[in-house]
């Protein structure tokens, strides 16, 4: 099958979180399954200087955004057999210090620039000898692009389009805007209704996806069901649940050529579910990166994440706060709001041998971090799918977890399957509930036998792509049937 992938980031040229991971392990799976993928993103600053095989394509992009005409050069990279990544140049709007935002403020004109991104998506599905069949456009930034394409169909004389898919990676993040950024779509007025694009006399761009896509897919069956109610949708739930049955619920993959201890070259030793004394040294290697007491006995917790509410920060500082009179040791990586960073360097300055932080992005170190710790923290209020408990799984680091979305669809309890489990997990919201799985875990390190059989247990889950490419093409199958 042709596929077109069409996403604001994509691993390794720009990431801020699982949506990158997620679109560029997807496209070199398609690949790798045969079929011809590629897929379509802003040209970042730095992305140029930092991939010198980008070459700049025969083509020109001159599209109206509003009352203006906006033009914007396009560029290539042949990544391997079967996989082309597109990058549309448009230097004032993507050329930037900051994807979406800077110092902690989103841009101004993120309107303009993910519409103008869409609409460079459309064109080049339309035009580009390449013809693909399926669209796969991935949250807000992208979503408005089933619209464009409905719309070239029924007015513009575009036959036999492609069939559209979104997916929704988070759906706390809409892309809604005042009602007067509708007009940067150059579409008619009719579409700007509450059924269709318009929400509380705003722009919704994921909405319209949701609207107007032929399939809608989210990253896990449980975080599926959880957005189609009112508690967990967003004020969307309405509009998913009447689209229920073209919405579909699919557990993102690992890339397990990035994510393996038995080969990651940013590991001290490498180590694997056979192999597991490789693991300690990489425990001693994070204790004296974060200059923190070497001690291959003291449990050692740790943190990679987005710092924002969503992640449960509030509930970990508060359990943090009760566990750390015991013999422990937390590390975080991590960065977002302000105030929750600030949060962990004062508790980091109030027990200086037992929590330390950095704050910041360092894919290294969150290797390091995955493959040195023992437990890997992850109370998330709400998750999506989740992929570093998945990574946490692989590396030996048992997850402790709430049990939402993603990560009640990955980790398992003691509760659920004895001789399966490979995580703790906890339903309640709060940092009591939260403290109590940690006391659990600490329970379950003092047993050597029970330590190593949760590790084993989570090193042999598998959530390789294969599995996962395999429904996301029977997605795009029925997509294509119910073209409309
Ligand atoms: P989300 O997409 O909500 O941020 P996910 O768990 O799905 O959460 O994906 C997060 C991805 O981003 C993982 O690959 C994780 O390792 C990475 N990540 C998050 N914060 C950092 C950071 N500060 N440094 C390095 N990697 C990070």
């Amino acid at each position: 099958m042709k596929v077109l992938l069409a996403s604001s980031e994509v691993h390794p040229f720009s990431k801020t979180g699982g949506l990158a991971d997620m679109v560029g392990a997807l496209g070199k799976a398609l690949a790798r399954a045969g079929h011809e993928a590629r897929i379509v993103t802003p040209l970042y600053r730095g992305i140029y200087e930092k991939f010198p095989g980008l070459k700049p394509e025969d083509w020109q992009f001159d599209l109206p955004l509003g009352a203006k005409q906006i033009q914007g050069k396009l560029f290539s990279l042949d990544v391997e057999k079967n996989l082309t990544i597109y990058f549309v140049e448009q230097d004032e709007f993507y050329n930037r210090a900051g994807i979406y935002l800077e110092n902690d403020v989103s841009y101004a004109d993120n309107a303009e620039r993910f519409i103008f991104f869409s609409k460079c998506a459309a064109h080049l599905a339309r035009y580009l000898p390449w013809q693909p069949e399926i669209v796969h456009v991935h949250d807000w930034q992208a979503a408005i692009v089933p619209a464009l394409i409905l719309h070239q169909r029924q007015n513009e004389g575009w036959g036999n389009p492609p069939a559209t898919c979104l997916t929704i990676h988070n759906l706390a993040y809409q892309g809604t805007f005042p009602r007067e950024a509708f007009a940067l779509t150059n579409l008619p007025q009719e579409f700007f209704t509450p059924e269709r694009m318009e929400f509380f006399d705003h722009l919704n761009c994921l909405k319209t996806g949701i609207a107007f896509a032929d399939a809608i897919t989210t990253v896990s069956p449980r975080y599926a069901r959880e957005i189609m109610t009112e508690e967990y949708g967003c004020a969307l739930d309405g509009i998913l649940r009447k689209r229920k049955n073209s919405f579909y619920g699919i557990l993102n993959g690992v890339d397990y050529e990035e994510w393996n201890p038995a080969s990651d070259k940013f590991l001290d030793k490498n180590f694997s579910a056979t192999r597991l004394g490789g693991k300690t040294a990489n425990k001693l290697a994070l204790q004296e990166e974060f200059h923190l007491p070497l001690d291959k006995n003291i449990p050692l917790f740790g943190t990679i994440s987005r710092l924002a509410e969503q992640k449960g920060v509030d509930i970990q500082l508060g359990a943090l706060e009760e566990m750390l009179s015991t013999d422990i040791q937390f590390v975080l990586l991590g960065s977002g709001a302000t105030a929750y960073e600030r949060g962990y360097q004062e508790l980091a300055r109030r027990f200086p041998t037992k929590v330390a932080v950095r704050v910041g992005y360092d894919e290294t170190l969150a290797h390091r971090i995955e493959a040195g710790c023992d437990f890997y923290l992850m109370p998330s209020r709400f998750e999506p799918s989740g992929l570093n408990q998945m990574y946490s799984l692989r590396y030996g680091t048992i997850p402790i977890v709430r049990a939402t979305g993603g990560l009640d669809d990955s980790v398992i309890d003691m509760t659920e399957d004895a001789d399966c489990a490979n995580g703790i997990k906890f339903r309640e919201y709060s940092a009591r509930a939260l403290a109590k799985a940690i006391r659990k875990a600490l329970a379950i390190y003092q047993q050597a036998e029970l330590m190593r059989r949760y590790r084993r247990n989570g090193m042999k889950s598998d959530f390789s792509w294969n599995r996962t490419v395999a429904e996301y093409l029977r997605v795009y199958k029925t997509a294509k049937s119910a073209t409309r």
